[in-house]
């Protein structure tokens, strides 16, 4: 069966995150956007540990309220560089191992959802690995300036460099909202990973905003998906992103990083460097060269900020909620909506959507702190 997969998110219990991250709101978010597979997040948390024990019940993955969880974690390895792991457990009696370990290992898993560590990348990969084989450690948002593997701020220029001698254990990368695919084929040391894609959820509304596609029914069955790149990845278009092209804010200079101008036209300032710079920085193809075995993706802009742009109100209006509530109630979940979409009626929301899904709209690109925009 092809499920919908959004592994990376945050419970209640990581700083700033939503007071309603917990079961309830999280199964009802995702069944409204269609997710069929959830990580649980924050594993090592006690509290969040001993709620998730307590109400899923095995079948398959796990489920609560009809929506199957995976256990799930991010954890942070401190120190000269900064970068942040997603680990997923195949059970719960797994996941339990880890955090033993990790608490072993001086962590303190009770302050925050997402914990830090001294300890290094290695050394958190072979703890996962000691406990079982089968769980995975994914570099989390890959190219994010802080915390990204490879970010402009605290990150590595290779993999191995971050890994070492564990590298071999490392099979999938997450693109982040502020890469996709296209991005990543442009260094061609990444062509071995199997990308995935996750909303790194903070709020319900979050979920699912970026997935994936893979053929599974059990833990089993989704690793293989993963280590045979058998997925295929739902992005938010990176240009979307408020640090995606350099620029002056200023200024209102927006400058992509293939036309090598580092200081700020108007006012002589050096630019903000933004995501798409790093990349530049370290890849040794063009953009736009596809490798063989390339994973398929979509690349689809949210329901909410179609409906905006099209009903020309702002994303977080009533307008845009009582639209996007009637669309549900109407179609089904939204992402059977944006995957398949249904004929309104309403000519323009028909064509948008159409567009949508098939990747051609256009957005502006984010640049020193602006956001990306939706251009119709
Ligand atoms: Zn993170
Ligand atoms: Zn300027």
């Amino acid at each position: 069966m092809m499920i919908r997969v959004d592994l990376h998110i945050h419970s209640k219990y990581s700083r700033a995150t939503s007071p309603n991250m917990d079961l309830k709101h999280i199964a009802y978010y995702a069944k409204l956007k269609g997710i069929d597979l959830i990580g649980t997040g924050d594993f090592t948390h006690p509290k969040w540990f001993i709620t998730l024990k307590k109400k899923l019940v095995r079948e398959g993955f796990y489920m609560y309220n009809g929506v199957h969880f995976v256990p799930s974690v991010e954890i942070a390895t401190m120190g000269k560089h900064r970068v942040h792991h997603l680990i997923i457990a195949e059970d719960l009696d797994a996941a339990y191992q880890i955090t033993e370990l990790l608490v072993k290992k001086g962590v303190n898993v009770k302050s925050d959802g997402r914990p830090m560590t001294g300890m290094s990348p290695p050394e958190l990969v072979d703890i996962v690995h000691n406990v079982s084989e089968r769980n995975l450690v994914i570099p989390a948002h890959v190219w994010t300036p802080w915390f990204g593997l490879f970010g402009s701020k605290s990150g590595f220029d290779r993999i191995e460099d971050c890994y070492k001698d564990m590298t071999s254990k490392i099979v999938a990368l997450e693109t982040g909202l502020s890469s996709d695919p296209a991005m990543n084929w442009m260094v061609s040391s990444l062509d071995q990973f199997t990308l995935v894609s996750n909303s790194d959820a903070h709020s319900p509304e979050s979920l699912g905003r970026e997935m994936n596609l893979v053929e599974a029914h059990d833990y089993k069955s989704l690793y293989n998906a993963i280590v045979h790149k058998r997925v295929t990845t739902i992005e938010v278009d990176p240009a979307f992103g408020k640090y995606h092209f350099d620029g002056h804010r200023k200024c209102n200079v927006r400058v992509h990083p293939g036309e090598g101008v580092t200081l700020c036209p108007v006012c002589g300032k050096p630019l903000t460097i933004g995501v798409l710079h790093r990349v530049y920085d370290l890849a040794d193809r063009e953009y736009g060269f596809k490798p063989a075995g390339a994973q398929p993706y979509y690349k689809l802009i949210p329901l909410k900020h179609i409906l905006s742009a099209v009903l020309g109100v702002g994303v977080n209006t009533k307008t845009v909620d009582r639209a996007y509530t009637d669309m549900i109630r109407r179609y089904g979940d939204e992402y059977s909506i944006l995957l398949n979409p249904p004929t309104t009626g309403n000519t323009k929301l028909d064509s948008v959507l159409k567009a949508n899904r098939e990747g051609s709209l256009n957005v502006i690109p984010g640049y020193d702190g602006v956001f990306g925009k939706l251009s119709l």
